[in-house]
């Protein structure tokens, strides 16, 4: 699942210079967090409208990063022809699929953050930041890319404070590949020295 979420309202009023906006919400990742499903969706549609634009129209896509027929989309919803933009709530993947196909301004109406997943119905977010060279397992199975405010490979950095980070107070990432590591035996981990991210592996996941 990729985690995002929403704009502030005004950062969004600011990028949004057209008048008639049509907005697509996601039936699938942006729904499950509660950012781009149906309600909220039409709570942006009010908003939008108090603030003066015209909404053409609106629609949730059962996954606005992988849209079979984008006829099929403009058939369903005539209001995307009489609009100046679209704003679409979705991860940055879905405003980018529509870019490539609508032919107007498209606009994001949230932050894509990393890539997470749902356990036990909770949604839970930064579980990988799609490095594109996994070694996860190196750490008991906690990504430090994402999950350590300074992506440390090799921590802890010792700044944490009462077992919160230094940089943004969210608990030690290092701290938990600790606990972890030490209950799988595998402690030897953190005394080896990790080499850096072969990035070229990165561009090489780009490019299937
Ligand atoms: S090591 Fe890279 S690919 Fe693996 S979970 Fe972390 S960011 Fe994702
Ligand atoms: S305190 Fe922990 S999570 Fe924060 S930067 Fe240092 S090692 Fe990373």
């Amino acid at each position: 699942m990729i985690i995002s979420r929403q704009k502030e309202f005004n950062d969004i009023l600011q990028m949004l210079r057209e008048k008639n906006i049509f907005i697509i919400g996601c039936g699938k990742c942006a729904k499950k967090q509660r950012v781009g499903g149906e309600p909220e969706v039409l709570d942006m549609k009010k908003k939008l409208e108090a603030s003066g634009k015209n909404i053409t129209g609106w629609t949730v896509l059962s996954s606005a990063c992988s849209i079979t027929s984008w006829n099929d989309v403009l058939s369903q919803n005539p209001g995307i022809n009489k609009s100046d933009a679209l704003l679409v709530m979705s991860c940055g993947g879905g405003v980018s699929v529509i870019s490539g196909f609508a032919g107007l301004q498209v606009y994001p109406a949230l932050d894509t953050g990393s890539l997470g997943g749902v356990c036990c119905n909770e949604v839970v977010t930064e579980q990988c930041g799609m490095c594109g060279d996994c070694t996860i397992w190196l750490y008991g199975g906690i990504c430090p890319v994402i999950r350590c405010s300074k992506s440390l490979l090799n921590g802890p950095c010792g700044g944490a404070v009462e077992g919160k980070c230094e940089v943004d107070e969210r608990l030690c990432a290092w701290d938990k590949i600790f606990e972890r590591l030490k209950k799988l035996g595998k402690l030897e981990n953190i005394e080896n020295i990790h080499e850096p991210k072969d990035h070229m592996k990165k561009s090489r996941v780009k490019k299937t």
